[in-house]
């Protein structure tokens, strides 16, 4: 069998180092384009330092917040290969690139970079799934999920384990209750009063350095996250203006703001909540 020996990163941005102010996420703000984008791209570099250390020969990079474009290229190491963003998170550039990321470019690990809680998490920073104005809860077998194990599900699917994450200390234990042995690195903790604790950057990329090195070295003894079927998904909607003009894939059943559906198969269940959630966008629900 031929060995997977390439990573691929998964970047969102709301759980990146050194961010404690929305506007640095923010891909309108001057604050984001001078500061917050130098702050992920560090995050993404000492990654894929610490995979090519344990011998990973190419490094994928989807990024996977708002707009796509949320590296500062001139710092971008150049082992780092951009693929569509939103391409392996999301099936906006169809399930067949799905598919071919997964199965075609010999991922042996996924690492997640920059992550935030799923939208039940009332102590953590900046929770949502997908997207906190319309999303209000999705489970899977019952159990919420938000979007690293939805992202990890995906890898899962493919054998492919997710090794490491680095965001909020609520991501990282979210992470944690899905995927034993998953490394994770806390970029921040938001305190009770609501201000947050940022660690210091450097520590920051030298534990992703050093989590990735050693998780992707140890790869196989991660167990890809998978979900037991026949899948049952169920998706919450936060807002009822023009849900009657939602357009339903087959096989989904709504009632008021909740939605329902069972698949065999992950991935095909997985689709049907982007493809719900991607018609929404368009009708201003
Ligand atoms: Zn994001």
């Amino acid at each position: 069998m031929k060995s997977k020996n390439n990573l691929l990163i998964i970047a969102d941005m709301e759980g990146t180092m050194g961010i404690a102010d929305m506007r640095l996420q923010n891909g309108s703000s001057e604050e984001w384009e001078v500061y917050g984008r130098k702050l992920l791209t560090k995050e993404i570099n000492s990654a894929a330092a610490g995979a090519i250390a344990a011998g990973a020969k190419k490094i994928y990079l989807c990024d996977a917040h708002n707009s796509g474009k949320n590296t500062d290229d001139k710092y971008l190491m150049h082992i780092v290969n951009k693929l569509l963003p939103h391409s392996c998170n999301s099936n906006m550039h169809t399930l067949d690139t799905v598919k071919d990321i997964y199965q075609n470019y010999d991922i042996g690990a996924v690492v997640l970079i920059g992550f935030h809680p799923m939208e039940s998490n009332k102590i953590g920073f900046a929770s949502h799934t997908v997207d906190g104005g319309k999303n209000k809860k999705v489970t899977i077998n019952s159990t919420e999920v938000g979007e690293i194990a939805m992202i990890a599900g995906v890898a899962g699917y493919f054998n492919i384990p997710t090794i490491a994450i680095s965001g909020d200390t609520e991501a990282i234990k979210e992470a944690k209750k899905f995927i034993k042995g998953i490394h994770g690195i806390a970029t921040k903790e938001k305190l009770k009063d609501g201000r947050v604790a940022l660690r210091n950057l450097g520590e920051c990329e030298m534990e992703i350095f050093k989590s990735v090195k050693t998780s992707f070295s140890n790869r196989k003894k991660i167990k890809p996250l998978t979900f037991q079927t026949p899948l049952q998904f169920e998706y919450i909607l936060k807002k009822t203006k023009n849900i009657s003009k939602l357009k339903l894939p087959k096989g989904v059943k709504r009632t008021g703001l909740k939605m329902k559906w069972s698949d065999s198969d992950y991935l095909a269940a997985w689709d049907k909540f982007w493809s719900i959630y991607m018609n929404l966008m368009f009708i201003d629900i």
